[in-house]
């Protein structure tokens, strides 16, 4: 029988928020059996907590933000998808500001703090989701789709398609025969070119940097352009590789970008409030969908 597991200590880390720009200190806590995971915002008082849970989900742009009352804390899907990916059922996470660092732009921080210690095991089954019926949620606009199905054992499986010459058509997976601190919790966040010098010019990215994000440059761009976003980054002589993207730095996986989707993908699904026992078959997903489909497991189970 599967046991529920906790922290075997706290673990804090510290950093910009991606969107906000904020520093934010965040500690996670072990956590009692059956308390789920669960955010507290520290600077607003020692009782102000917001639970990952979907229905307290309040912003799905560019990332996912949750919000009780007043409280809200954002960009929680890399810490949400560490914890799950890791096997952690209850923890307890302490928050100053209202958005997680972004540290590299992946959960492998997390994974580099926690795997060696292991997990404590708590004296209660795990109780699982499973799915009764299969559960499915679209956006025709954009194409995207997240199926779910009953199954025995989970598995999520993912299709990335930006209609891309850079990144082409990607697929990732996730099922109990692949290591998630190996394989997926270190694939790091990706951005456009052309998307970050509209987002940079509204002041939507306050806390981006080269080091935090893979760049995609999928369309020619002229070498002022770039050494603009060198200015940006405070990084010089950034140049465009001959494979498009932008020469910050080495990928960890020829497919990182769909093993980042799948990792946020795990994050938001970790909002129906524990584990599935399901299959997740998701395409061209985003943190909405993605959400939207954690509230319909709710209202099923
Ligand atoms: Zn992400």
């Amino acid at each position: 029988m599967q046991l529920q597991n906790t922290l075997r200590k706290s673990y804090s880390f510290e950093g910009k928020g991606l969107h906000s720009g904020k520093v934010a200190r965040m500690t996670v806590n072990p956590a009692p059996v059956d308390t789920g995971i669960i955010f507290r915002r520290t600077d607003l008082g020692d009782d102000v907590f917001v639970e990952a849970l979907a229905e307290n989900v309040s912003n799905t742009a560019r990332s996912t933000t949750i919000s009780k009352g007043d409280a809200s804390v954002s960009t929680i899907e890399h810490i949400m998808s560490a914890l799950t990916g890791l096997g952690v059922d209850n923890a307890l996470i302490d928050i100053d500001n209202v958005e997680v660092p972004i540290l590299d732009g992946s959960a492998k921080p997390y994974i580099d703090a926690m795997w060696n210690d292991g997990l404590q095991q708590q004296d209660a089954p795990r109780r699982y989701i499973e799915i009764k019926e299969a559960i499915e949620v679209r956006n025709e606009e954009k194409g995207s789709v997240v199926r779910i199905e009953p199954a025995e054992e989970f598995s999520y499986e993912i299709k990335i398609d930006f209609n891309s010459r850079v990144l082409g058509v990607q697929t990732a997976v996730w099922n109990p025969s692949v290591v998630y601190a190996e394989e997926i919790g270190t694939c790091r966040t990706f951005v456009f070119f052309h998307e970050l010098q509209f987002l940079y010019a509204n002041n939507l990215v306050k806390g981006g940097d080269v080091d935090n994000a893979i760049v995609i440059v999928e369309h020619p761009v002229t070498e002022e352009q770039v050494s603009q976003m060198s200015q940006l980054f405070n990084v010089p002589a950034l140049k465009v590789r001959e494979d498009g993207y932008l020469s910050n730095l080495v990928l960890r996986f020829p497919n990182e970008c769909a093993r980042h989707k799948l990792l946020d993908l795990i994050g938001d699904l970790r909002l129906a409030g524990g584990f599935l026992k399901a299959r997740v078959i998701a395409e061209k997903a985003g943190h909405g969908i993605n959400t939207t489909a954690a509230k319909k497991i709710r209202a099923q189970f």
